[in-house]
């Protein structure tokens, strides 16, 4: 977590190899090192914010804009059909590297790709009614 330029970007800069699949003037997507299934992708903003809520709207912007077609390239490329999305903030939320990032994870038939142990509970309507008023304000 140092405050040195991360290594995606060094990758974006051309000083760490890696196995690029897309670039334009606010996006670079490469392929992860440490795949959890064929054609795992991480599509990356060239701005170096290190969590999405620090994240312009403009790099924002256009990573949602080619995360669809991206996606859509590499279930294509791996023969899946379907996939996860996955964009993890803090170390507790598992991001190991400071610098923001969607992961694209095919799911194979085989079963490669993401498993995630969900633990939800219902729903307390009374706090949720609270917490949506609160975030609404926050977002006016
Ligand atoms: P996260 O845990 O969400 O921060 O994910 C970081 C991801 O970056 C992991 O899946 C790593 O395998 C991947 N990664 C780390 N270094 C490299 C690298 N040099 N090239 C490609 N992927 C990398």
């Amino acid at each position: 977590m140092g405050d040195g330029p991360s290594i995606f970007t060094k990758i974006i800069q051309g000083e760490i190899p890696c196995h690029k699949v897309y670039e334009d003037d606010l996006v670079f997507a490469f392929l992860d090192i440490n795949p959890l299934s064929p054609g795992h992708t991480l599509v990356i903003p060239k701005e170096p914010a290190r969590t999405l809520d620090d994240l312009s709207d403009e790099s924002a912007q256009a990573v949602g804009r080619v995360l669809p077609r991206i996606s859509k390239a590499v279930l294509k490329a791996t023969g899946a059909s379907e996939f996860n999305v996955i964009q993890n903030n803090g170390p507790n939320a598992f991001q190991s590297v400071f610098h923001v990032h969607f992961h694209i994870v095919p799911k194979m038939e085989d079963g490669r790709g993401l498993s995630i142990p969900f633990k939800s509970s219902p729903i307390d309507h009374d706090d949720a009614a609270q917490l949506s008023s609160s975030i609404r304000d926050l977002l006016d």
